[in-house]
């Protein structure tokens, strides 16, 4: 049924799709023999996706590992699929980021979807499930059906948003499944089919809205669907921090199933995907908001116990609505009283119009006073919010980011200098001017202020135009720092393009042009850093060598061009059949190395042998040629013997020259089991095949 209706919205015509590049790549990736040359082109035609790509493929690296600088690289490391899904997504995020559905918040939706992309990334990443920038991109998109209805229909989904029945996830389904036969979830599972991204992302998608977390493969333990459901909740409590922290005892019910998890650290995981959430912002261009860090139950205690922080104007206008909660458990609807209650809305760090004017957080407990000084700030046309405790004035001030804090030093609970500290231990809250308000003006006082971090001071009972005077020369110093903040993005852009063409010259040199597999530089390089890490994470690490047989005879008889055919298409089986994080080389003329970092020799025998058949079996037509071709392998393994990378090779030599030996068309192991490093191989392994 739901296939039906969603070629009925299909057919609509107005489904997101993805811009240019995106549905080029879709056309691309469509046939089986796609190259990654021709995908890596398509990339780079678009320099911020490239620049975007490259970023989340090399951002969940282990230490050691060089970071990918081209999109081929990128693509050898992750595997096209991988690639080709990134690519799609962030082609996406870029075309969709307002419509015409005024009660769909889109910056709410996309800041909710990049904190569960970043949750998922650094989860994955984590716990070693499948790669991560896959995970990235299966949450980002896991709730695209909302925003495919919002586009599809922005009227009556509109009004769907509004109605009360839609403050539940469930609610909302069952409005529109009445409206449209099809609900959000089903949208997302079919579109994500549609564009034949893997299967784990519609079946992760599906289960994001499930009260409880998905268990994951009996056999392969907990996976993507899980990383999904967890990192949604990250998501729903970064938007809405005071109206929903993060659900800890599901959270830990569900992290508790990967290995190695520990309680204690989920305040350390939520500090990661807070970060990672805003540098992904920036460089996506996604309104995000600084999160304060994980308090646990006291988060909870806090915002039931003391008095809301009153926003008396708020910095940009918000819909009336809840923003639309992506498939996560129910949003409520925003409290008028909530200091930010979207992220669009505190995201908007120079909203304010008049150059004098300064969006300032006065922090005191005495209601006269702060109403007094507050009342002054207005009137010198600043945009003042009130806070009467410095925890809800740090919360407040950590997503709406005002430019200058005036701060009474002696509250209850925390107070002034205090709440200065918290600010300063944050990047953001290092740049926002602290003016502290001290009864006591003695030497010792004042020192205390500036060494808590502030940067001015004024005396209880202050004299309202010297306090307007520090305002404004607090503002000079934020105005100038926003100036080199604007430069350094400019300058960074810059950077960025600059590096776009060393990119592509280094992408030349590091591929063979023949067969687009990398070349032996690469080779090299890559098998240096797999020795290195397979020493310092005591993994095995194995390599297999290549040669085709009797491949002169080929040149002789069919000439120079088929010869070539002939290198191209067995290149052609070989990336074929080989995954991440393997990866194979060609390192001369008609020999190739397979590296496999983690794979021992047991592992490396088998794929040699796969290998084998499949090359054996591939039938090649060219010129006059019209059959097959076979090669012979050796294979090596890191034992203790081996001394270093270029060991390795040496002894895989030796096995690939016992292999032509002994008739050709096998794979040979010539290592006798020594002392073995990481997991231990099979008796069998010491045999020569
Ligand atoms: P064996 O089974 O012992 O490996 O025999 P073989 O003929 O495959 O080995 P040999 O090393 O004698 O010959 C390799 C040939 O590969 C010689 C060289 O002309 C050819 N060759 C090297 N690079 C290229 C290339 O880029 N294109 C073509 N067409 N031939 C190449
Ligand atoms: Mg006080
Ligand atoms: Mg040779
Ligand atoms: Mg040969």
């Amino acid at each position: 049924m739901p296939t039906k209706n969603f070629e009925e919205l299909k057919a609509t015509g107005a489904l997101s799709t993805p811009p240019g590049v995106g549905m080029e790549i879709l056309r691309i990736t469509s046939n089986d023999g796609c190259s990654v040359d021709e995908l890596a082109r398509c990339i780079q035609s678009d320099p911020s996706l490239t620049a975007r790509l490259l970023q989340v493929a090399n951002s969940a690296l282990a230490g050691g590992v060089r970071p990918c600088s081209t999109i081929k690289e990128a693509t050898m490391r992750l595997g096209l699929r991988a690639v080709r899904s990134i690519a799609l997504g962030f082609s996406l995020v870029s075309a969709h980021r307002a419509g015409g559905c005024d009660q769909f918040d889109y910056g709410v939706f996309w800041a909710h979807s990049l904190a569960r992309a970043v949750a998922a990334h650094v989860m994955a990443a984590r716990f070693r499930i499948g790669v991560p920038a896959e995970a990235f991109v299966a949450a980002l998109l896991s709730d695209l059906g909302s925003l495919a209805l919002a586009t599809v229909h922005p009227k009556k989904f509109g009004e769907i948003l509004t109605s009360p029945e839609s403050a539940t996830a469930n609610g909302r389904a069952v409005l529109e499944q009445t409206h449209f036969g099809i609900d959000h979830r089903e949208v997302t599972s079919s579109m994500l089919i549609e564009w034949r991204l893997p299967e784990q992302f519609a079946l992760a998608a599906q289960q994001l809205g499930a009260a409880t977390p998905p268990t994951g493969d009996r056999k392969k333990g907990p996976g993507l669907s899980t990383l999904t459901w967890i990192a949604t909740r990250f998501a729903a409590a970064f938007i809405l921090p005071n109206d929903k922290p993060l659900e800890e005892e599901l959270v830990q019910g569900a992290l508790a199933s990967f290995p190695d998890w520990k309680k204690e650290n989920l305040s350390g995981l939520w500090t990661e995907i807070a970060e990672g959430w805003r540098k992904w912002g920036n460089m996506l261009e996604i309104v995000t908001s600084v999160v304060p860090p994980y308090l646990g139950g006291m988060q909870t205690k806090a915002r039931v116990g003391c008095p809301l922080l009153v926003m008396d104007k708020p910095h940009t206008k918000t819909s009336p609505q809840a923003p639309a909660a992506p498939a996560a458990p129910p949003a409520p609807a925003a409290s008028a009283a909530a200091p930010v209650t979207s992220a669009s809305q505190a995201a908007t760090p120079n909203a304010t119009t008049n150059k004098n004017q300064a969006r300032i957080l006065v922090v005191e407990d005495d209601r006269t006073s702060a109403k007094l000084l507050m009342t002054l700030l207005q009137r010198a046309g600043h945009d003042v919010t009130l806070a009467f405790e410095g925890g809800q004035a740090l919360r407040g001030a950590m997503q709406s980011l005002p430019q200058l804090v005036i701060a009474d030093r002696q509250m209850p609970g925390m107070d002034g200098l205090t709440l200065c500290k918290n600010l300063r231990a944050f990047e953001a809250g290092r740049r926002i001017y602290f003016i502290a308000v001290t009864a006591e003006e003695s030497e010792d006082k004042i020192v205390e202020v500036f060494d808590a971090g502030c940067d001015d001071y004024v005396v209880k009972p202050f004299k309202p135009k010297l306090l307007l005077a520090r305002v404004r020369a607090g503002m000079r110093v934020v105005r100038l720092q926003e100036r080199v903040d604007a430069d350094k993005a400019t300058m960074q852009r810059h950077m960025a393009e600059l590096g776009i063409r060393e990119r592509q010259l280094q992408q030349t040199a590091i591929t063979d042009m023949l067969t687009d597999l990398p070349n032996r530089r690469y080779a090299m390089e890559a098998l240096k850093s797999g020795w290195e890490l397979s020493l310092r994470e005591d993994a095995p690490l194995s390599a297999i060598m290549v040669d085709i047989d009797k491949f002169k005879r080929v040149n002789d008889t069919y000439g120079h061009d088929v010869g070539d055919l002939v290198l191209k298409e067995t290149a052609k089986v070989l990336s074929t059949a080989i995954e991440p994080p393997n990866c194979v080389c060609r390192i001369g003329g008609e020999e190739f190395v397979v590296i496999l970092p983690g794979g021992n020799g047991e592992r490396a025998k088998e794929l040699a042998e796969q290998l084998r058949l499949a090359i054996e079996s591939h039938a090649i037509k060219g010129g006059n040629f019209d059959g097959h071709v076979t090669a012979s392998f050796g294979v090596a393994t890191r034992q203790a013997e081996v001394a270093n990378f270029e060991q390795l090779l040496k002894i895989a030599d030796e096995g690939l020259y016992r292999a032509k030996q002994g008739g050709r068309n096998q794979v040979r192991f010539v290592q006798v089991e020594g002392p073995a490093v990481a997991p231990l191989e099979s008796p069998a392994a010491g045999a020569a095949h």
